[in-house]
C-alpha cells in the first residue's frame, strides 16, 4: 500500500493540518500516516517509497518508537479523510480505455489525476506546475469536447466537462 499516497498526503490543507496538530502538536502528517498503520493489528510491515536521504532518516526516526493512534485520533483522522474524499474528485481507475479513443491523444488519466490533486489540495502548486510543463496540445485546453472518451469510460466520468472545468480553474486560479 501507499502509506502517504505517493507523498500526496504529506501536504494537507491548513485546516486539516491544524486539527491534527491539536491532537499531536509535534507529529508531521507523515508520522500520522505511519502511526495509523501501527494501530492496525494485522499490519506487521510498512512499505514506504523514499526518494531522498532525509525521508529515510525521518522514516527510521518515526519507526524507532511505537505510538499507535488511539480511538479518538483515528476517529479524527477518518473524519478528515471523509472531508477530503467528499470533494468533487473523479473516480478514474487509470484503465486507459479512453486514451485510444482520444483524437487529440491526451493523457486523460494523468490529467484526471492532476485535476483530483488540484481539487484535493485546493489549488496547490504541483498540478498547475505539471500542466504548465506540458506542450499546449497536451493540456486540458486542447480537448475538443468530442466525448469519444466518455463513450468507453466504465466509470462514466464526464471527461470533457472535467477538461473544461480544469482549464477554467487554472485560468482563474480557482480552488
Ligand atoms: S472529449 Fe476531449 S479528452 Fe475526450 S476524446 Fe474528445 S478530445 Fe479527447
Ligand atoms: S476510461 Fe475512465 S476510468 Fe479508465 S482511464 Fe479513462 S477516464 Fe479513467
Amino acid at each position: 500500500m501507499e502509506p502517504v499516497r505517493g507523498g500526496k498526503l504529506v501536504f494537507l490543507d491548513s485546516k486539516h493540518n491544524e486539527r491534527l496538530k491539536n491532537l499531536r502538536p509535534n507529529a508531521t502528517s507523515v508520522e500520522w500516516a505511519f502511526r495509523f498503520l501501527q494501530a492496525i493489528p494485522n499490519v506487521t510491515m510498512t512499505l514506504s517509497g523514499m526518494s531522498d536521504f532525509n525521508q529515510l532518516t525521518e522514516n527510521i526516526s518515526i519507526h524507532n518508537s511505537f505510538a499507535p493512534l488511539n480511538e479518538d485520533e483515528i476517529a479524527e483522522l477518518l473524519d478528515i479523510a471523509k472531508e477530503m474524499t467528499s470533494k468533487n474528485t473523479l473516480p478514474c481507475t487509470a484503465c486507459r480505455y479512453c486514451t485510444t479513443n482520444c483524437p487529440m491523444q491526451l493523457n486523460i488519466p494523468s490529467l484526471i489525476e492532476l485535476y483530483n490533486d488540484y481539487v484535493y489540495s485546493e489549488g496547490g502548486f504541483l498540478a498547475p506546475m505539471a500542466i504548465n510543463a506540458l506542450p499546449d496540445d497536451k493540456k486540458p485546453s486542447a480537448c475538443i469536447n468530442c466525448r469519444a472518451c466518455e463513450a468507453v469510460c466504465p466509470q462514466n466520468i464526464k471527461i470533457s466537462e472535467m477538461m473544461n472545468d480544469f482549464t477554467n480553474k487554472l485560468h482563474k486560479g480557482d480552488k
